[in-house]
């Protein structure tokens, strides 16, 4: 936990991790701005966005999230990116198997050498993409329930299910004891 965060209000790293195209920047840019742009080279930079939600019970989470600007080619930069993260969220494209595959090999990545206490999410995202579907609902709910992991299928583009996959992330935070 960094300086601010209490037992009302909770500020973490989430830093999202996957193959390049599997549509983890349009998921961010969904997120915060509620926005989708199809043609844009979409660089949210070296640098994070941060977004706060509410919770039921009156908490507050505020996410800083880490998006890498196509730094996911090079592993070896990977741990400086994900050192300290809270959360996990580590997306595929469920067109594409060999996406799958490589989300794989991040979750491996993350349980070795991220946080111990880490929180980690598996996305199956582009939903909308039914027709080209590739990687089954199935195969990815059973492979995050093997490893422990909240899973969700999203759409950046139709945006089911981005905010329910960070409000679930937030109901997963270990609490700081008050
Ligand atoms: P990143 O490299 O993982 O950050 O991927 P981007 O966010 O840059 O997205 C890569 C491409 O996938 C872009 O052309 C997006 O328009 C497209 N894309 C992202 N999310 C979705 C989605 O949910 N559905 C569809 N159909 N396309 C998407
Ligand atoms: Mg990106």
């Amino acid at each position: 936990n960094g300086g601010d965060s209490d037992a009302k209000n909770l500020r973490v790293k989430l830093v999202l991790l996957g193959d390049s195209g599997v549509g983890k920047s349009c998921i961010v840019l969904r997120f915060v701005r509620g926005q989708f742009d199809p043609t844009s080279k979409v660089t949210v930079g070296a640098s994070f966005l941060s977004q706060t939600i509410a919770l039921q019970d009156s908490t507050t989470v505020k996410f800083e999230i880490w998006d890498t600007a196509g730094q996911e080619r090079y592993a070896a930069l990977a741990p400086l990116y994900y050192r300290g993260a809270a959360v996990g969220v580590i997306v595929y494209d469920i067109t594409n198997p060999d996406s799958f595959s490589k989300a794989q090999y991040w979750v491996k990545e993350l349980q070795k050498h991220g946080s111990p206490d880490i929180v980690l999410a598996l996305v199956g995202n582009k939903a909308d993409l039914q027709d080209k579907r590739e990687v089954s609902v199935q195969d990815g709910m059973d492979y995050a329930e093997k490893n422990g992991m909240f899973f969700i299928e999203t759409s950046a583009k139709t945006a089911d299910n981005i905010n329910q996959l960070f409000e679930e992330i937030a109901k997963r935070l270990p609490r700081p004891s008050p």
